[in-house]
């Protein structure tokens, strides 16, 4: 690991103040650390975000949105009673996530931004355009299938590995932010960017803005009893999706008022599918309308990397998550399969 330099501020104004061009922001450790060590990532300085003060609540806001601070840690957001009973996808995209110790160092903030899981990028002994912009990709052609299907450029062919940020996909979440110019807030669907030739350009944030938190706007809650987040993974104790989708509807008797589906893993950002949502509003719930939305979820796919099966499994999965949100969302969130372990605090519906 090459020598930088370390702080701890406390407050937001001194963070800030800490930054310089090739400094990192560090939360829970668990990405950032180890890309250091592998020596894909050598910041000049590493500021320590988590004693800033504030930022680790959960706030349920009287309009009824939730404000999610950027140093909650995904456990606590995941176990969180009112997120539960609320925004039940994103606790059970949460507890799909990663091994419980690595849910109880991980920031909400960090899970935004972590790095691709591209074998290549995560070696620097391969060139990759998103280390070393123009330095070209060993990724294409190379021995990795769980590549992107969908928004994959010429420069890079990499997919974002969160799973939080697909059920944020679909509830609208907002992403408040703050740096040398003052706050904004950036809707998290344009929050992470496609590639573009060789500049890869990951996210919306500019040099120097640190997350302070994320909006669930209170118009999410509506979905709270027909939502679905299904992960599909190489082994249940704790891997990253193959594919993933987050399947929500607001049902109005027996037809589907309002419909809401992102993927996961199959792009550089979460997918949010507008054309399938399209087709299964106003529609009574049923396995050929599903079958339909998915084949629209995925008719713009292209391999990469020979991952044509990657296509099939997409379609397969989002089917599947719309079938389990028309079912209704469980009470209790399903434990892994084979596990002992997972069986959450039942959520009381709104
Ligand atoms: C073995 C393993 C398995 C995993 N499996 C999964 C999985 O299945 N699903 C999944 O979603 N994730 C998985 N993860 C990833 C894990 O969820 C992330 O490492 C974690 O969420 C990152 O959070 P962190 O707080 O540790 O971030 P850090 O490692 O501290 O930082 C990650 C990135 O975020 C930036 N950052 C941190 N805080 C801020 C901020 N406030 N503002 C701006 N930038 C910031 C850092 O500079 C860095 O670039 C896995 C990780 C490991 C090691
Ligand atoms: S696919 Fe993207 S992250 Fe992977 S080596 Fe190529 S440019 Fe780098």
């Amino acid at each position: 690991m090459k020598p930088f330099d370390f702080v701890q501020p406390t407050t937001v104004d001194e963070a800030l103040a800490a930054w310089e061009p090739g400094a990192a922001w560090l939360g829970g450790g668990t990405n950032l650390v180890d890309l250091m060590k592998t020596g894909a990532l050598a910041p000049t300085r590493v500021i320590d975000v988590t004693r800033l003060s504030g930022l680790d609540r959960i706030e349920h806001c009287e309009d009824g949105s939730f404000r999610l601070g950027a140093l909650v840690r995904n456990s606590d957001l995941a176990h969180d009673g009112e997120m539960l009973a609320n925004f039940p996808m994103v606790s059970e995209a949460l507890l799909a996530g990663a091994s419980g110790q690595l849910r109880n160092a991980a920031t909400l903030a960090g899970n935004l931004m972590q790095r691709t899981r591209c074998p290549y990028f995560m070696d620097p002994l391969y060139a990759c355009n998103r280390r070393d912009p123009g330095a070209g990709c060993d990724a294409k052609g190379g021995a990795w299938e769980n590549a992107a299907i969908l928004g994959h450029g010429e420069g890079c062919i990499a997919t974002n590995p969160s799973d939080f940020c697909v059920p944020l996909s679909v509830l609208d979440a907002i992403v408040e932010v703050q740096g040398p110019d003052g706050a904004r807030e950036i809707p998290l669907r344009d929050f992470h960017r496609l590639p573009d030739d060789e500049s890869v350009r990951e996210t919306a944030l500019e040099p120097g803005e640190l997350i302070l938190a994320l909006r669930l706007p209170a118009s999410g809650r509506a979905f709270a009893g027909n939502s679905r987040y299904l992960k599909v993974r190489e082994r249940t104790s704790y891997a990253f999706a193959l594919v993933s989708a987050a399947a929500a509807f607001r049902m109005d008797g027996g037809r589907i008022a309002e419909a809401r589906l992102a993927l996961g893993s199959v792009a550089a950002k979460p997918w949010r599918v507008s054309a399938a949502e399209d087709l299964l509003s106003g529609e009574v719930p049923d396995d050929d309308l599903f079958a339909r939305a998915a084949g629209i979820a995925l008719q713009d796919a292209v391999p990469s990397n020979g991952n044509g099966w990657k296509i099939d499994l997409a379609r397969r999965t989002a089917a599947r998550a719309l079938r389990l949100a028309a079912t209704g969302t469980p009470e209790r969130m399903p434990a892994l399969p084979a596990s002992p372990f997972g069986q959450a605090e039942a959520p009381a519906h709104a």
